[in-house]
């Protein structure tokens, strides 16, 4: 889950940095270095400093054409398993001598988040892997990883797609959200990326960072050095059903489409509900939580969402939606505590 923030107040905008790998007989990230019409695998090494190091794994597909350069990243949050899943299925899915342009792929950001199953952060900083953008090395390993997929994925991109979904706690219907930063011609190739990726709920971001020194996201990392690109999410609650997977890996081939970077035509859905602004529903107590409806839902404002038990089962909080729309996520477990969120409703635009 990528969680609301505060409006940044930096104006400040990066120019466009043009990654196109048309010219490079080889292309490398990190220590996968591929030749022209060719796949290769490798790590970005993340050296130990104050804590620990990490190797993060990539594949880099250098297409047999000339073309714009995508990265596909995923597993910031090591337990949203269906987007991770989509793109292992994806690394062996790509064919470098068919792809027009490059191809990244990072599908596990947060290694030791899935290996000791930890939802929400990297279990060795206590940190979200998608919150500390660009990064720093002289920082915690999250600070590293975060500085170092900057430079190595971020700047050597035209376009970025940050795939995460429900986390092991959140029971989540699928979205994409679209970044609007004011620059027309930038947020008309990512609003037609979103479309492209076609999952059929669109969050529109209008208050995120602008500053590109204090990103935060990995998409907006991207999105504050001029390269048109997107988040999307799918899959709930340390699932992997075979139609989240299906959506992320299809969506990622129909966005090669719409960049002309594989052949054939983008499967663009027409009328996606557009939701203009996400209202968090937390909980005024600690204890247990108990859902009365499911991700998706449509609610009015009022209307009774689940509760929340003292552990003896006195009702102590009537968790009621704080605005009309849709469950974009509403939390899988019985475990809660004071000010953690219960449900994020999504309101319509009109
Ligand atoms: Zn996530």
């Amino acid at each position: 889950m990528r969680h609301l923030i505060t409006a940044a107040s930096c104006l400040m905008l990066a120019l466009a940095g043009l990654a196109s790998a048309q010219d490079r007989a080889t292309f490398n990230v990190g220590s996968a270095t591929a030749a022209r019409g060719e796949k290769a695998v490798g790590a970005i090494e993340v050296p130990a400093g104050s804590d620990a190091g990490t190797s993060i794994p990539v594949a880099v597909f250098h297409g047999a054409k000339p073309g714009p350069v995508l990265a596909l990243v995923s597993g910031a949050h090591g337990t949203e398993y269906a987007s991770i899943i989509a793109l292992e299925k994806l690394i062996g899915l790509l064919n470098p001598a068919e792809i027009s342009g490059t191809v990244i792929i990072v599908p596990l950001v947060n290694i030791p988040s899935f290996e000791r199953k930890v939802p929400h952060v990297n279990p060795v900083d206590g940190k979200s892997m998608n919150r500390m953008y660009p990064g720093k090395m002289d920082g915690t390993q999250t600070d590293r990883a975060s500085y170092l997929i900057t430079k190595q994925v971020v700047e050597k991109c035209d376009n970025l797609i940050d795939l995460h979904g429900g986390d092991l706690d959140e029971s989540l219907r699928p979205y994409s959200y679209w970044t609007k930063t004011g620059n027309e011609q930038q947020d008309r190739i990512s609003r037609e990326m979103v479309l492209a990726f076609g999952l059929d709920h669109i969050i529109i971001s209008a208050d995120r960072p602008k500053d590109p020194q204090a990103s935060r996201y990995l998409e907006n990392t991207a999105t504050t050095r001029g390269k048109p690109s997107i988040t999307v999410e799918a899959g709930h609650a340390g699932t992997v059903e075979a139609d989240d997977v299906a959506a992320l890996v299809n969506g990622c081939l129909s966005v090669m489409r719409y960049l002309k970077m594989a052949p054939g035509s983008p499967a663009t859905i027409e009328h996606p509900v557009w939701v203009e602004k996400v209202v968090p529903l937390t909980s005024e107590q600690t204890g247990v939580f108990y859902p009365l409806v499911r991700r998706g839902t449509y609610v009015e404002q009022g209307m009774k969402v689940g509760y929340v038990t003292d552990y003896l089962g006195k009702v102590i909080f009537e968790a009621r939606a704080p605005a009309p729309g849709v469950v974009l996520y509403i939390c899988a477990v019985p475990s809660m505590t004071k000010d953690a969120t219960i449900a994020n409703i999504g309101v319509v635009a009109r």
